[in-house]
């Protein structure tokens, strides 16, 4: 397990660094390259502050769950950090979907063909592809995010086939509480049975561990930007 949020008070740059040579160690142990393995720095209900500090430290690649809350800290950002790069990570309403499109250059929370058919649509309008990932819910929890485990294999191959999309890999949140690496495991099987080479997996409970299992993106939040503020929606 990480003992990186018992850092969670860190300043970020020092907390950045603990992650990083986390990441690093993980890799080592499972004979992988420590660049195969990239960092979301999750900064949700952080302030844009936050997230400067982050780039001042390296840091370019940042994960946000709301869409409304992306667009209020990262467009002003961008001018100045053009390497910038946003993925949004949390459920998506299908009415989000054009300010998601607008806003994101990764878009790791497609889970259900209504909202695929908006994602295309607004991805013609706006011009503009953002990645995409599909998000599985491996623990099969009626109030997650993420298509059923049974259904993903279909559902890839609508998303392709029907509406155009190029899927580049797999996202899960494992149940809280439960033993990770089943899940991580479920989803690194099902990525390589559909030949989708990104699996975004592992927050700051359990990163190294999802490395381990072949994660090609870990979202980490709390182990970087200390506990969040208020609760994440
Ligand atoms: C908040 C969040 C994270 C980061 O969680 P931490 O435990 O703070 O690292 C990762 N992924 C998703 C989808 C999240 O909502």
């Amino acid at each position: 397990m990480s003992d990186a949020s018992s850092l969670a008070d860190a300043p970020i740059p020092a907390a950045l660094a603990r992650v990083k040579a986390e990441i690093a160690e993980a890799c080592a142990r499972a004979g992988r390259s420590p660049d195969s393995v990239q960092l979301v720095a999750v900064s949700k209900t952080h302030p844009a502050e936050s997230v400067v500090q982050a780039l001042a430290a390296g840091q370019t690649v940042f994960g946000e769950n709301r869409v409304q809350e992306a667009q209020g800290k990262f467009p002003a950002l961008r001018p100045a950090h053009p390497e910038l790069r946003l993925h949004i990570i949390g459920g998506l309403q299908t009415n989000k979907a054009r300010d998601a499109v607008r806003v994101a250059d990764v878009i790791e929370s497609l889970d259900r063909p209504k909202l695929a058919e908006a994602l295309a649509a607004a991805m013609a309008k706006e011009g503009r592809r953002p990645e995409l990932l599909v998000q599985v819910n491996t623990g099969e929890e009626p109030q997650k995010s993420g298509i059923a485990r049974a259904e993903a294999g279909n559902f890839l191959r609508v998303c392709q086939e029907e509406y155009g999309l190029s899927i580049s890999g797999l996202m899960c949140i494992p149940p809280a509480g439960e033993d990770p690496v089943p899940h991580f495991a479920f989803l690194a099987e099902l990525a390589a049975r559909h030949g989708l080479k990104r699996l975004s997996m592992g927050m700051s409970g359990d990163f190294p561990l999802a490395i381990a299992q072949g994660a090609t993106h870990v979202r980490v939040g709390t182990a970087i930007f200390g506990h969040r503020p208020y609760p994440a929606a």
